[in-house]
C-alpha cells in the first residue's frame, strides 16, 4: 500500500476511513469418502500488485490507484479559512 492520500471517487466525502481487502488462500484436506474436512492449513495471503480499498462511508470498493488518483485530482485544501470536519 502506498503512503499517499486517498479520496473516495464515489462519495467524494471520505479521505480517512478505509478497509483494505486482502485475499487469502487456505488449503485443507478432505476425507474422500465422507467429505469431512480432516485438516486445515494456515491461510496464506495472496500477493496482489495493487491493494483493493473499500471506502467505509459508502462501501465503494476499487483499486488503490483510483483512490490515489482522485486525491491527486482534488487535493485537500489546507488553509486557515477552510475547515473539514
Ligand atoms: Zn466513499
Amino acid at each position: 500500500m502506498e503512503e499517499k492520500p486517498y479520496f473516495c471517487p464515489n462519495c467524494r466525502s471520505n479521505r480517512v476511513k478505509f478497509n483494505v481487502i486482502t485475499s487469502y488462500a487456505q488449503s485443507f484436506m478432505k476425507d474422500a469418502l465422507t467429505g469431512n474436512i480432516v485438516e486445515f492449513k494456515d491461510p496464506n495471503p495472496i500477493p496482489e500488485p495493487e491493494a483493493t480499498i473499500q471506502c467505509l462511508v459508502c462501501s465503494f470498493t476499487g483499486n488503490e490507484m483510483r483512490f490515489i488518483k482522485q486525491a491527486e485530482r482534488e487535493p485537500r485544501v489546507n488553509t486557515s479559512t477552510t475547515t473539514f470536519t
